[in-house]
């Protein structure tokens, strides 16, 4: 619970005795897969735990927001920004991917896709099916990222974790609950995680993940930022089915409308707003759950 205010005399800020770079004024959209959203009153990238564990404290001390952005693949960030500290796991300590099989062991900020082909070319399976997913380890991890074959939070052993006042935490699989897009890891910030994989040869894995990317790519948009995914799957159907039941797919906001290739996507063109963006995924939920009677879960979050 946040303790003081996060008032400063003027021209300082909470974070100046703490010994790690912290901007004012950082504009997210340069952070966000939609390149949308205002700034971060304060953001930093710090080069380790040592120097992440004295901004989580200061934040706790002060009382100020923090946040955590991963590859801000699901993230709207309004206009207006966040009034508090963005943190992105940017270095090299958090990126690290060490393999030692059958385990895999990964910093939090290190992209999915370089955690996945590292196992694949160690010949160590069961992460193929996260490959076309955009982002970095962490954002997967407290989202449980997955598809069709399966979702991360199936190959954990451990997570690593730094609590709200800065101290680090390991927790066991058995002490995290992965549901469908969701984790009980959304209450800490995630420094990294082992797997447990399966032994197979480089090459049939690799076939499987070159496949498996070659579905991915025709099912979703093309990787190219300003898209996002809306809706969470119910049980027993796609959201994407939903909208074009209910003839969503032709809704558009602004500059914001759902995607041609995918109606379960929302495409920002240029000028588009974030307000437009979420209009249109209220609109397009709206219209499913007058039509339809099916209430969407929203996939991105917004901030
Ligand atoms: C084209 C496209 C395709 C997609 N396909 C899929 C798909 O097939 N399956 C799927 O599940 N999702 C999919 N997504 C959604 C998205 O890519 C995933 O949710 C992804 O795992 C988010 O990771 P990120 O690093 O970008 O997280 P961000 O968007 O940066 O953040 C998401 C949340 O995670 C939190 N977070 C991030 N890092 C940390 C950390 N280290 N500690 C604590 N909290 C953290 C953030 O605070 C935020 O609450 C898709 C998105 C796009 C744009």
């Amino acid at each position: 619970m946040p303790t003081r205010k996060a008032d400063s005399p003027a021209g300082t800020t909470p974070f100046d005795d703490v010994a790690v770079a912290v901007a004012c004024d950082e504009p997210l959209a340069r952070h966000t897969w939609l390149g949308l959203g205002g700034p971060a009153r304060y953001f930093c990238e710090p080069v380790g735990v040592e120097a992440l564990s004295k901004v989580v404290a200061r934040c706790h001390e002060r009382g100020v927001p923090l946040k955590v952005i991963g590859g801000g693949s699901n993230l709207l960030v309004p206009s207006s920004g966040f009034q508090g500290m963005v943190v992105r796991l940017s270095g090299p300590e958090f990126s690290a991917i060490r393999v030692d099989p059958p385990c895999v062991e990964a910093g939090a900020g290190a992209k999915l896709v370089h955690v996945v082909s590292a196992a694949v070319q160690a010949g160590l399976g069961g992460l193929e099916s996260l490959v076309g997913i955009p982002g970095t380890l962490g954002g997967a991890l407290v989202g449980n990222a997955g598809g069709h074959g399966g979702e991360i939070g199936q190959r954990i052993v451990s997570v690593s974790v730094m609590n709200a006042d800065g101290s680090l935490a390991e927790r066991k699989a058995s002490e995290v609950s992965f549901q469908s897009r969701w984790s009980s890891l959304d209450d800490a910030i995630v420094i990294g995680c082992r797997f447990e994989l399966d032994r197979e040869t480089a090459e049939t894995l690799t076939k499987r993940m070159q496949k498996q990317w070659i579905v991915q790519r025709s099912e979703q948009p093309s990787g190219t930022r300003s898209v996002a995914m809306m809706f969470k799957d119910p049980p027993g159907t796609t959201a994407e089915s939903l909208v074009y039941q209910s003839g969503a797919k032709d809704l558009r906001v602004g500059e914001a409308a759902v995607s041609e290739a995918h109606a379960n996507f929302v495409v920002a063109s240029v000028r588009c707003t974030s307000e437009e963006v979420r209009s249109l995924v209220e609109a397009v939920r709206s219209r499913v759950r007058e039509r339809l009677g099916v209430e969407l879960t929203p996939q991105i979050e917004v901030w």
